[in-house]
């Protein structure tokens, strides 16, 4: 098993990276528990998952937790983004009220990132604040969204719209779970993990390329390695810039366009998909202004086909294409009608230019 220790709040986190620790979760958050309040107390907690994690995994960590001395209760929501509400969210406090929930129970939430995003909102506001336990079971929830708290439901049509910084108190990535994940799944958390890699660290790059045959087989070894590599770097960048203002904006590289092309795509296109073509995209805009080398796109271009990731932009319309030019214009990084975006001098090495018109992007991505 690994451990990271991530420094942000009074006390900071520990996320553990390991196959088969659902199991230790009682022991561990029973200690934890411990620290805070007299022995002998029972505590109570709320599993929060979804209707396909349930199955796979609520038994294993509610035993774990009974086996600890905790009351358990687990609540269940119906799978998908669509769930990400506050009608949810008002569901889940009906719920925990009615089982009792007070401000020392713990929350775990048990899933995806659709999972770890609502939960984690629930926790931040439930009783002004319960304490809450990250169980991410997806590759994207493991490498990306189960560190660095930020909470959120979404509100019409624009997601994660209502929320909150609010950091766990644990996160425990069971790299077992990851065999029941859908191929295209993998794929898509896989999309954030090279781009992490891509913006951090040529020498986890390297892994990557060497290792993604080994990582689409399930290989649980260089799974947990490449959850740890980006655990590890998504851990240092959050603790330096916890709220998002600064260092953070680096984890955007392929973002600009990737969200711009996900919108269009109506969300046919799942976000890490998204972020591949996003990513292609703008190693195309770096290489116009002279910045990252051919080689160096390709291989980034490699390893995302080696992932099953699309590396071209869909069959846009014309009009799709303007719609996705005026995405582009209009997103949150723009300032005074330059778009800033994260580009790579190399692989590993990171700018932020935010001198680009979008003519140039126009001429770039649809010439
Ligand atoms: P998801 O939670 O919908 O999970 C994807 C699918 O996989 C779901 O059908 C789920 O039921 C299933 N699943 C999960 N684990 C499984 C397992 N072990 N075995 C079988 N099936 C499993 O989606 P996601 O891709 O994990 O997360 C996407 C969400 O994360 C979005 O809402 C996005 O906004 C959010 N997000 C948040 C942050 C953040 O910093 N908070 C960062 C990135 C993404
Ligand atoms: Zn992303």
């Amino acid at each position: 098993m690994k451990r990271i220790n991530v420094k942000v709040g009074p006390t900071g986190y520990e996320i553990r990276i390991g196959s088969g620790i659902i199991a230790h979760a009682g022991s561990w958050l029973k200690d934890y528990v411990h620290k805070d309040h007299a022995a002998g107390f029972r505590h109570k907690a709320a599993i929060i998952t979804d209707t396909n994690v349930k199955g796979l995994y609520a038994g294993q960590l509610e035993r774990s937790l009974a086996a600890a001395g905790f009351y358990v209760t687990v609540l269940e929501v119906k799978a998908g983004e669509e769930q990400k509400t506050l009608e949810t969210a008002s569901s889940l406090y009906d719920r925990l009220a009615a089982s009792f929930a007070e401000r020392s129970t713990l929350i775990l939430a048990l899933g995806g990132g659709v999972i770890g995003d609502l939960a984690g909102f629930v926790a931040a506001t439930y009783m002004r604040g319960v304490p809450y336990v990250q169980v991410p079971t997806s590759l994207l929830a493991m490498v990306d969204s189960s560190i660095g708290g930020k909470t959120a439901v979404d509100r019409g049509k624009t997601k994660n719209l209502i929320g909150a910084f609010y950091q766990p108190k644990m996160v425990i990535a069971d790299i077992a779970a990851l065999k029941t994940l859908p191929a295209a799944e993998l794929s898509n958390g896989m999309g954030e993990a090279i781009k992490m890699a891509a913006i951090s660290d040529v020498k986890f790059f390297r892994f990557l390329e060497e290792n993604m045959k080994k990582a689409v087989a399930l290989d649980p070894g260089v799974l947990e390695e490449i959850v740890y590599q980006n655990a590890r770097q998504k851990a240092a960048v959050v603790v330096k810039d916890e709220k998002e203002s600064g260092q953070r904006i680096i984890l955007n590289y392929g973002h600009t366009i990737g969200h711009a092309v996900e919108a269009v795509s109506g969300f046919t296109l799942k976000h890490g998909q998204a972020v591949a073509v996003g990513m292609v995209a703008e190693n195309k805009i770096a290489r116009r202004r002279g910045l990252l080398s051919d080689v160096e796109a390709a291989r980034i271009k490699e390893v995302l086909l080696s992932a099953g990731l699309p590396v071209n932009l869909p069959d846009f319309s014309r009009e799709e294409k303007e719609k996705m030019h005026e995405a582009i214009k209009h997103d949150k990084k723009v300032v005074n009608e330059k778009i800033r975006f994260v580009l790579l001098k190399a692989i590993g090495r990171p700018v932020v230019v935010d001198d680009i018109g979008p003519d140039f992007i126009g001429e770039v991505l649809f010439d």
